[in-house]
């Protein structure tokens, strides 16, 4: 039987994190046993959702790299795949519940409900629905009611969890859910089920935040006489104070880390590898995180969120890129800080390639390559320190000597600053950070010879001719 699997994001946000993390669970796992991955929008709450949540989580996932087989976009012989889409199809399975005594309509008014909770709070018991309706036997003309489920009153509702194992519910507990409101609309655990059946979805693998669901969609399934899929509930994300991943803990929806200058490879390689165990296996691609994936390594308990792990790992994939790819995918991230870059941009990311734990990192650290000269922002420490009455004219003998390279290669220019120093009877220190502070105005930048070749000859010469400007006059 070919595996089913589906992502049924509510579009009333963004793509969360924790959703992100599903979706890439239940792709892996559909990968890896050549099954149908299935997206599913799930936007009954008409107020919440927005067409616009809808395309950033679309967006979102194809980001990823997360493709869907069947879904919004793409279609399927299941679909509709938006809730509000199959409005018409819910209906047909609340009149079978009725017909075959699963569920009954009910009256009670809302101050009745609140009558009937208030006293069950008052002798301290759960607050649930007493039942007053379930075999009135009320016919369709009974004025204004609700459809609810007959739910079993006693025994246990025992989930078989793919990782949490056999987690059992006292059906005592279990109230008599609401299926379709008194304006005819469906409920949310209702649609769930039967769109995950009309879908054929085999395996429901979610966030645990679902666990309470469960019971409740799996008595529906056996009233509505449907074969019951297999559940899998993935833990939730910790912050690190051991409380549920929220924004006071940081950046929760994907965008926020894109925007960040996060790798689409390196946050689905971290998300991976939250809450699921595989040995020392870190740094790894989709194809290595597919065939190595499986339900069991998944850990029962919470996973915590490790934002040094993220940058580590993110730096790891930044040095991993060939530079042309590297430049391509940074480009976006100058444009969005307002500089403008040029033909000198591979060979400037590749000088800072492997210090940049993000692509927003990278674009500072490579800024001073495409800023003006006037716009390049000096530290006054690094004036002071480099650049001393005697390094304006070692500065300006050695520019000179430079301008007379050959060629612009850092082959052509290590020699010539080396038998510039020897020349002088200077280390190469006593010219090398002067160069940077005038390259860069900072005192930490690229390797010296990568950076004079990378800036071009022309950017060069000037910054070093103005570093000499900046030197304060020798005495006498
Ligand atoms: N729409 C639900 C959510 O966004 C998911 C429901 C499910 O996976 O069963 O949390």
């Amino acid at each position: 039987m070919t595996m089913r699997l589906r992502f049924a994001p509510s579009p009333t946000g963004y793509l969360h994190i924790g959703g992100a993390r599903t979706a890439l669970h239940n792709w892996l796992l559909t990968r890896k046993n050549n099954g149908v991955f299935l997206l599913r929008i799930e936007d009954t709450d008409r107020k919440r959702s927005k067409p616009e949540f809808e395309e950033q989580i679309l967006r979102d996932m194809a980001w990823l790299g997360l493709d869907w087989d069947e879904g919004p976009t793409k279609g399927g012989e299941y679909g509709p795949y938006r809730q509000t889409e199959r409005q018409g199809r819910y209906c047909t399975y609340v009149d079978a519940m009725l017909a075959n005594g699963t569920a009954y309509r009910c009256i009670c008014s809302k101050e009745r409900l609140i009558a009937v909770r208030e006293a069950a709070q008052a002798k301290g018991l759960k607050p649930k629905y007493d039942g007053h309706c379930r075999n009135l036997n009320l016919g369709p003309d009974c004025g204004e009611h609700v459809v609810r489920f007959k739910a079993p009153l006693t025994g246990e509702t025992v989930v078989a969890d793919l990782v949490k194992g056999d987690v059992s519910f006292n059906n005592e507990e279990l109230d008599d859910l609401i299926i379709q409101r008194s304006d005819g609309t469906p409920t949310y655990n209702f649609v769930v089920v039967i769109d995950d059946h009309e879908m054929a979805v085999t395996h429901v693998v979610r966030g645990d935040d679902h666990l309470n669901n469960t019971p409740k969609q799996q008595m529906l399934y056996e009233a509505l006489g449907f074969p019951v899929p297999q559940f899998a509930h993935l833990p939730i994300i910790l912050g690190n104070d051991g409380g549920k991943m929220s924004k006071r803990h940081g950046d929760t929806s994907v965008g926020a880390y894109r925007d960040k200058g996060f790798l689409p490879e390196a946050l689905f390689n971290y998300l991976t590898r939250l809450g699921w165990a595989c040995g020392d296996m870190e740094h790894f691609s989709a194809d290595e995180a597919i065939a190595a994936f499986g339900l069991d390594g998944i850990a029962k308990a919470g996973a915590k969120w490790d934002m040094d792990k993220l940058s580590w790992l993110n730096q790891q994939w930044i040095i991993g890129l060939d530079t042309a790819d590297l430049a391509q995918r940074v480009k976006p991230y100058f444009e969005a800080a307002g500089i403008a870059t040029d033909d000198r941009l591979e060979t400037v990311v590749a000088t800072v390639q492997a210090r940049a734990k993000t692509l927003i990192e990278l674009v500072a650290a490579s800024a001073f390559y495409f800023v003006d000269d006037a716009d390049l922002e000096w530290n006054d420490g690094a004036i002071k320190k480099f650049l001393k009455p005697t390094t304006g004219p070692l500065l300006r003998d050695l520019t000179d000597a430079l301008e007379a390279a050959p060629e612009w290669t850092e082959d052509a220019l290590e020699p010539i600053v080396k038998g510039f120093c020897e020349s002088k009877e200077v280390g190469l220190g006593k010219v090398a950070q002067p160069i940077r502070v005038s390259m860069t105005g900072q005192k930490t930048g690229p390797g010296l010879y990568e950076m004079l070749v990378a800036a071009g000859k022309p950017m060069a010469l000037r910054r070093m001719r103005a570093g000499a400007d900046r030197c304060p006059p020798l005495e006498g």
